[in-house]
């Protein structure tokens, strides 16, 4: 019922500084914490974190869990290339591929120090309870928090960019043209199916909705998405506003921004978290704060698919709750949030020469716990280590070469550590990871089983990547024309 952690030092975000401390734990959340001798009752546990420095756990505001079998895919991909090849990347796969590919997942990022994420989990062609509760098991097996989104849409890529059908050559149009995806009430069915059905401790591993990319989901369906998502009080996560090319596609469509778009759809609220965010104009920024929702920033992902550099800094002084995710590892290619923060304070500072508008470290290590905490909807829950909070903890090794010297903790974290200083890792106080190693799952079996799906899945998506190969011309030249068109605002270095 009670744990202590003692030796240790604990980080102070704001302070820029790491006292010698002892937490208490008690049914897994801190119930007291204070300076070295700290009393206990009488037979608590006792965890030695000597020559440690305490941080709360990482948290992702946005992963995709069936992306880890696709790590390391592509290179030269626009998101639109990454978008064309998603049905062989992630096609075929069984339940038990699905369960494997979120464990994996979950494996990284706590060895990364990660203990908590938003994770919009795709099925092809629609969600099913079976498949968010292996995604869920998953999670919980290996000792993880997560949100799961399944992510859904009612209009295949090429329907959603307009006038790509178009430009396609009357074969390949004409097999294009035959993929339907299924109708949103048959998706929001599942997905209220899941909803009734959920099994997991929802303060663990808990489902939100997830409808995709505002151009691949029609009006009804987005509207549906966010009543439902109201009559059972779970989260929306959605991209928004990523690629130039989809935001030139949102004026085209909408005649307006994808923002402004959503925001007359009445989606827009406090249980909205929007993915990416790079091509939100100040007035799409002020949507997004006034209605109380949160932006994932995604700085690896969009430096890796050359979608630009979202304005971060200009977000969270407007007020918008900032969190910070890796994306899916078929895309970014890891989980590790250390490089997340340190590649969002680094972008920062691309935009602007005042220093003064860059982000500062203290404010990237708040985005990446407590913001990422809230963009979860999790933000009374965890993010913190403070009494009333659940124990989710890392703790670095201080004889790791990326703190040596500890001249400035906060600094160092996001600055200087790549993850290899996590050492432990605990979940609602328990050991998910110990000596660096993972406690629940077993590491080289998780190799064999994950390396046997692949060689599987490989042989059956190898017509649809055919397919997509004889595709992706005519889509890159398609896209890079789309994204060349005007726009009023620049968010490529070169404008
Ligand atoms: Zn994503």
């Amino acid at each position: 019922m009670y744990t202590v952690i003692r030796g240790g030092r604990l980080l102070d975000i704001a302070g820029h500084s790491a006292a010698d401390s002892d937490i208490l734990i008690e049914n897994g959340a801190f119930r007291e914490i204070g300076p070295p001798g700290l009393a206990v009752p009488e037979g608590t546990a006792v965890v030695d974190a000597g020559d440690r420095l305490l941080m709360p756990g990482l948290i992702n505001a946005h992963t995709h869990g069936h992306g880890s079998l696709g790590r390391g895919l592509g290179d030269r991909w626009s998101l639109e290339l990454l978008l064309n090849a998603g049905p062989w990347i992630s096609g075929g796969r069984s339940l038990e591929d699905k369960y494997l590919s979120a464990l994996l997942n979950a494996a990284e990022l706590l060895k990364k120090g990660c203990t908590a994420c938003y994770d919009l989990y795709t099925e092809i062609p629609l969600p099913s309870l079976e498949g968010m509760d292996a995604v869920g098991r998953a999670y919980r097996d290996a000792g993880m928090r997560a949100v799961i989104a399944p992510m859904m849409a009612d209009a295949t890529f090429f329907q959603a960019i307009p006038g790509l059908m178009e430009a396609l050559p009357p074969d390949l149009r004409a097999r294009v043209a035959s993929v339907a995806l299924p109708d949103h009430d048959e998706s929001l069915l599942a997905c209220k199916a899941a909803l009734d059905g959920w099994s997991h401790d929802r303060d663990r591993v808990r489902l939100a909705l997830g409808p995709t990319i505002p151009l691949h989901c029609s009006d009804a369906f987005i509207q549906a998405a966010g009543r439902l998502a109201e009559e059972y009080d779970v989260g929306l996560h959605m991209h928004l506003g990523e690629s130039r090319g989809q935001a030139v596609s949102g004026i085209k469509r909408y005649g307006k921004t994808l923002t402004a778009h959503l925001d007359a759809l009445g989606f827009l609220s406090p249980r909205f978290t929007g993915a990416h965010c790079v091509w939100l104009d100040p007035d799409d920024i002020a949507r997004m704060a006034d209605q109380g929702a949160s932006i994932a920033h995604n700085p690896g992902s969009n430096l890796r698919l050359g979608s630009g550099i979202a304005p971060a800094q200009a977000m969270r002084a407007r007020g918008v709750t900032m969190g910070i995710g890796t994306d899916g590892s078929q895309c970014s290619d890891n989980q590790n949030m250390f490089e997340a923060m340190r590649l969002a304070s680094f972008v920062s500072r691309v935009e602007k020469p005042d220093p003064e508008q860059w982000l500062a470290t203290e404010q990237v290590l708040h985005m990446a716990t407590a913001g990422s905490a809230a963009a979860l909807g999790m933000g009374d829950l965890i993010g913190r280590i403070e009494p009333g909070y659940r124990a989710d903890i890392v703790m670095l090794d201080l004889g790791s070469i990326g703190l040596i010297p500890l001249n400035d903790p906060v600094n160092q974290i996001v600055h200087a550590e790549d993850s290899t200083a996590v050492a432990e890792v605990m979940v609602d106080g328990k050991l998910v990871v110990k000596d660096r190693k993972l406690v629940n799952i077993d590491e080289s079996k998780l190799r064999r089983d994950v390396e046997a799906a692949v060689d599987r899945l490989t042989g059956a998506n190898e017509e649809a990547r055919a397919f997509a190969a004889l595709l992706e011309p005519v889509v890159g030249r398609f896209c890079v024309g789309l994204a060349s068109q005007p726009y009023h605002i620049h968010r490529h270095v070169a404008g």
